[in-house]
């Protein structure tokens, strides 16, 4: 079996990098920006220059598969936005590895190639309107369109004038669903975008699924007063009351389970000064687990221990559900696939599950999804210090093509 083309790989990224390139090393394509436009036409140029058939769809996805293709088709791909002042290879590595797997089997005429598509997706990161995933969710026939439609961005630019000034139309973002029942099965190659692989010195990891996302807001009530002549006992303190409660966040989902993680990435209090004990604080609780049980396990212990902690500071506590994704398990035969792809390389894969959202985690509710990481050299990503090592990225992609070729073959 040939072998993916290793210099056209990485010249093709490092041809990407320089779109949206920053003095500082990093790369900006904010969804729907000129930089961002400009490496969707170049994706979808590179695809046409291999001799495959590009289309942009009514979510401004970019996808590739032979000429006369009718499908249905495996997917392979990821996304080629950026979050601002982000890395090189985030999404870019999914979609450009993607590319140069379709083209190594078209050029040497195996005809499995018939069965695979390739996916460049639009705003995966969601920075620009709050909202990600975007392109995904268009089509699968997810995507809220009546709160994109009254939305604004995050500089107050109305959505539907951002997209219109992309060339897109909002009411027709829906018409991109047409395309998902020619779709079998997606695979995305990414980056960890952490340090487990590094740490544990892994090359390969098959992930067993993406984290499901609780947040809340919450608000803590107590009274407004001065700091200079009230005592200690005689305070309702919302700020005390609300950063005890933080203090033990850790413990508490530690103990619901070691491999949960959670946030307070928010905290103020009011009306905030040196001498007004605070009358209300407010701060975000973020929590991620592969599992909805364990998630709510820890979610319910913070509110038990939260409003226990109200009770003896003479404060009330307000909780406002701000977002739920549910976990998304990766298919079981489709990890075995890639499994399968990283031995006949010669290496162990290791496992480990995702904490970041990816576009796979929308496909996956749909059709069987599988991803495969590589390590980010310091656990770095979203940042201008994002890297992988030269080797890494090719031996991701020639799992890749291996465990496409694998999956595509039993496409019907
Ligand atoms: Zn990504």
């Amino acid at each position: 079996m040939t072998d993916i083309n290793r210099d056209r790989l990485l010249e093709d990224l490092r041809a990407l990098s320089t779109i949206g390139a920053q003095p500082d090393g990093g790369v900006d394509r904010l969804a729907w920006s000129d930089a961002d436009l400009a490496g969707r036409r170049w994706y979808a140029e590179r695809i046409r220059e291999a001799g495959l058939e590009p289309r942009v769809d009514a979510a401004l996805n970019v996808f590739g598969h032979l000429p006369g293709s009718g499908g249905p088709w495996l997917l392979t791909g990821s996304h080629l936005d950026s979050v601002p002042d982000g890395g090189r290879l985030d999404g870019a590595y999914g979609a450009v590895a993607a590319l140069e797997v379709l083209r190594t089997l078209f050029e040497s005429g195996d005809s499995v190639a018939e069965r695979i598509e390739i996916v460049g997706f639009a705003d995966e990161e969601g920075v620009r309107f709050k909202a990600g995933l975007i392109g995904s969710l268009a089509l699968v026939g997810e995507l809220e369109v009546g709160r994109l439609r009254s939305g604004q961005d995050w500089k107050g630019v109305p959505v539907s004038q951002v997209l219109a000034s992309a060339g897109l139309d909002i009411d027709r973002l829906t018409e991109a669903k047409q395309h998902l029942h020619s779709i079998r099965a997606f695979i995305e190659l990414h980056i960890e975008q952490g340090p487990r692989m590094e740490a544990d010195g892994i090359d390969l990891a098959i992930v067993s699924g993406i984290v499901g996302v609780h947040r809340q807001r919450i608000q803590v009530i107590g009274t407004q007063n001065h700091a200079g002549t009230t005592p200690f006992r005689l305070r309702h303190d919302a700020g005390r009351a609300a950063t005890r409660a933080a203090s033990e966040l850790k413990d508490l989902v530690l103990a619901a389970d070691s491999e949960a993680v959670a946030n307070i990435g928010m905290m103020h209090f009011e009306p905030g000064g040196v001498n007004v004990i605070p009358g209300r604080a407010e701060f975000t609780l973020e929590v991620r687990h592969l599992e909805e049980r364990v998630v709510r396990q820890a979610v319910d212990a913070f509110r038990t221990r939260l409003e226990a902690i109200c009770a003896e500071e003479g404060c009330r506590a307000e909780v406002e559900l701000l977002s739920w994704v549910p976990p998304a398990p990766m298919d079981p035969l489709l990890m075995e696939t890639l499994g399968k792809a990283c031995r006949e390389l010669g290496r162990t894969p290791g496992k480990l599950w995702s904490g970041a959202g990816h576009d796979a985690a929308v496909l996956s509710h749909h059709v069987p999804a599988g991803m495969l990481f590589v390590p980010s050299a310091g656990g770095i990503s979203h940042s201008p210090r994002e890297t992988t090592s030269d080797e890494h990225l090719v031996l991701g992609t020639q799992a890749l093509l291996r465990a496409v070729r694998h999956a595509a073959a039993s496409i019907k």
